[in-house]
């Protein structure tokens, strides 16, 4: 099981340490439990250092540029960000999309990067509400993975992660279902299977919390969570972590 923090614009460095010393005091290495930290990049050398005595514990960036070097100020680019010890990559997070306008074919020119970069891409696809209401999970859903996908040979695809992370049920206190995220993973795995990809884990995002992980992580199509809002406390978060890693 993955149980991915994502810290979005928050925590620096120097609380990126404090949070690691009272996360990992809290939460042994679990067989079969893998954990990723998605600092902002100002914080990931910090997290890097401060979690390198866990191998269970990966470090992630929460963008990338598809290019690998030149004038794109604010960017990072795959090879930037792995210099810096970083092995997972978000590709696609709704806030990406919705916020900061990022296409469909952004997000495959960053899948392809980040893969050809040697990071584990994780990359999230996600239905708005309006789409919900209007029927159109599916197909939102199957767009944003096909056109992620597009060109890229199923053998490369190897290291893919995907989260379905409904756009309504991020930092809404909203979440799905059990059973409505099943559905979609099920949509999801039908996909990958088609594409021939196997063994991806898919992961739930929308809203977890200590209160709900259970009842997610308990379906057999969710491999896990990414989480934004409940991953900001280290207290909180390992909370979250055991209940998930326990169920
Ligand atoms: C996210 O940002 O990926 C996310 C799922 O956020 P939250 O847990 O706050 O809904």
């Amino acid at each position: 099981m993955i149980l991915a923090a994502n810290w979005k614009m928050n925590i620096a460095p120097a609380e990126a340490r404090r949070f690691a010393e009272r996360f990992l005091a809290k939460v042994p290495p679990r067989q079969g439990g893998e954990l990723v930290f998605f600092p902002s990049a100002v914080a990931i050398e910090a997290s890097v250092q401060a979690f390198a005595a866990r191998p269970d514990v990966r470090i992630g960036v929460q963008d990338v540029h598809w290019e690998a070097r030149g004038a794109f100020t604010g960017a990072t680019s795959v090879a930037l960000a792995a210099a810096a010890g970083v092995g997972c990559a978000l590709i696609g997070h709704s806030e990406r999309r919705h916020v900061f306008g990022e296409t469909d074919e952004d997000t495959r020119r960053k899948l392809g990067a980040v893969l050809a970069g040697g990071l584990r891409p994780f990359l999230c696809v996600g239905e708005k509400l309006e789409e919900r209401e209007r029927g159109e999970t599916e197909s939102v859903v199957l767009r944003q993975l096909g056109a992620a996908c597009h060109g890229l040979a199923a053998a490369g695809l190897g290291p893919l992660v995907v989260a379905y992370e409904p756009v309504w049920a991020i930092g809404t206190g909203k979440t799905a279902t059990p059973e409505d995220a099943a559905e979609v993973h099920r949509v999801i795995r039908t996909a990958l299977d088609a594409l021939g990809v196997g063994q991806v884990p898919i992961l739930y995002g929308g809203s977890v919390n200590a209160g709900n992980v259970q009842a997610l992580m308990a379906r057999p199509e969710i491999n896990g969570a990414l989480v934004g809002g409940a991953s900001l406390d280290p207290d909180g978060w390992a909370e979250v972590t055991r209940l998930a890693l326990e169920r």
